[in-house]
């Protein structure tokens, strides 16, 4: 893709005049003038019509004091999602200039410096003040997800820009997320712009190349969060590697390029095993690797009945929770297969341990390691507490945002 022309400065003004006003209730205007993106619909005092939705709003507080302006959806618990603090336009420049920001803060935090990686998040919703938005890019193609009803509307339009900032072969559509209903809208893929991503499409990461299914793979086809902790995985395995919730093997190929002497990886789908083979192929590990469909709960039990054992145990389920609701099970869960991958470990091995559900805090997260560490008398020290890479950055006034948890920890 092409490199960015110089970004030319257009002086902006605000055209609140023109816009329906939305008041914070008293007493609830803290979280928002902290920074947070959202506004919930029970903290206004009157809903906006539905003709709305969709549209820009300004937020105030109950004094009238301007907080910020942002996308309305009266549909949606979430009633406006943020993208501005200041009094400026919100027009194509704006969504242009934001856009930019966000591919130069790749460039400069996500190793996209022109080294051999080819795939990273380019934008990532909330935390690039384009709420809603998600944008990967996986070699010469881009993927969007829109998760909010303005972004959605708005999507045409940023696909223009995107096409012209950084000169893509395709633009492909992966809306096919449940979350979308809670903003009253349907499940969407599909070519947006340009070629169509190829079945063989290759990425390269840290010099390891993965195959990646855009049109049919999980989320937007590849995990780009853990990238940091693969690299981190290649430094530390040795030995015997168990990895379960392989997906298409990211951390599996890290590990055989590692020193890692056998690689077991088990994921529940046939389409990510199948992929994971490939990837092995493509990296000239194969014979260092094996490959198993089969649900990890079930596997991670037998592999303890018929006493197995491993120099590195790598956990990265899906998130066990999306609702406050099911945090207890969610919990029980997560304690489960800690507590057998500790016992599967060899003394001085290394877990390896994700959780990437924003209900999950990296401190209740840390609680459960303790806890199957108790249960099991091993000896447990954490090496590294590490989070998403730079790519998806975090904000600091929504801890929602700081969703990945990865831990490695070596056991006695
Ligand atoms: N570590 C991977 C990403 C893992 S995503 C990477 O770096 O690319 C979580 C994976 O868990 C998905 O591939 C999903 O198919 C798998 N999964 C979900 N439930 C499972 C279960 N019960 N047993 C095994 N795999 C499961």
């Amino acid at each position: 893709m092409t490199t960015l022309p110089p970004l030319e400065q257009r002086p902006r003004v605000g055209n609140e005049e023109a816009l329906t006003k939305l008041t914070i209730r008293k007493g609830k205007e803290a979280r928002v003038a902290g920074g947070y993106p959202w506004v919930f619909a029970g903290e206004v005092y009157r809903l906006p019509p539905a003709e709305l939705d969709g549209e820009l709003v300004i937020v105030e507080d109950h004094r009238g004091r301007f907080l910020g302006q942002g996308l309305v959806n009266s549909q949606s618990n979430i009633l406006v999602r943020l993208l501005s603090r200041q009094r400026e336009t919100i027009d194509q420049a704006f969504f242009e200039q934001r856009l930019r920001q966000a591919v130069v803060f790749r460039t400069r935090y996500a190793g996209l410096r022109g080294g051999s990686d080819d795939a990273c998040r380019l934008v990532h919703a909330e935390a690039d003040g384009l709420p809603g938005l998600i944008v990967d890019r996986y070699a010469d193609y881009l993927v969007v997800q829109a998760l909010s009803l303005g972004m959605s509307r708005r999507l045409p339009m940023l696909v223009e820009i995107l096409v012209e900032l950084l000169s893509p072969r395709g633009v492909y559509e992966r809306s096919d997320v449940l979350v979308r209903a809670l903003e009253g809208l349907e499940q969407r893929s599909g070519l947006l712009w340009g070629a169509l991503p190829p079945d063989d499409l290759i990425i390269n990461e840290g010099g390891m190349r993965f195959r990646v299914d855009v049109v049919n793979g999980q989320k937007t086809g590849f995990f780009l969060d853990q990238r940091l902790n693969r690299a981190r995985v290649r430094d530390l395995a040795q030995g015997r590697v168990l990895n379960t919730f392989c997906y298409t093997g990211g951390f599996s190929i890290a590990a055989a390029l590692g020193a890692a002497t056998e690689v077991v990886s088990i994921d529940i789908s046939a389409d990510a095993v199948r992929l994971g083979a490939l990837n092995a192929g493509l990296n000239g590990v194969s014979e260092r690797c094996v490959w198993r469909e089969a649900n990890a709960f079930d596997a991670l039990r037998e592999l303890e009945k018929s006493d197995e054992r491993f120099d590195m145990v790598i956990l990265d389920p899906p998130a066990f929770t999306k609702n406050k609701g099911s945090i207890p099970g969610a919990l029980r869960g997560y304690k489960e297969i800690n507590l057998r991958a500790l016992r599967l470990l060899n003394p001085g091995g290394v877990l390896v341990t994700s959780s990437c559900s924003h209900h999950i805090s990296p401190a209740m997260f840390t609680e459960i390691l303790a806890s199957a560490a108790g249960d099991t008398r091993k000896r447990v020290r954490v090496i590294a507490s590490c989070g998403a890479s730079p790519d998806h950055p975090v904000l600091p006034s929504a801890p929602e945002t700081d969703y990945l948890k990865c831990l490695f920890a070596e056991v006695h």
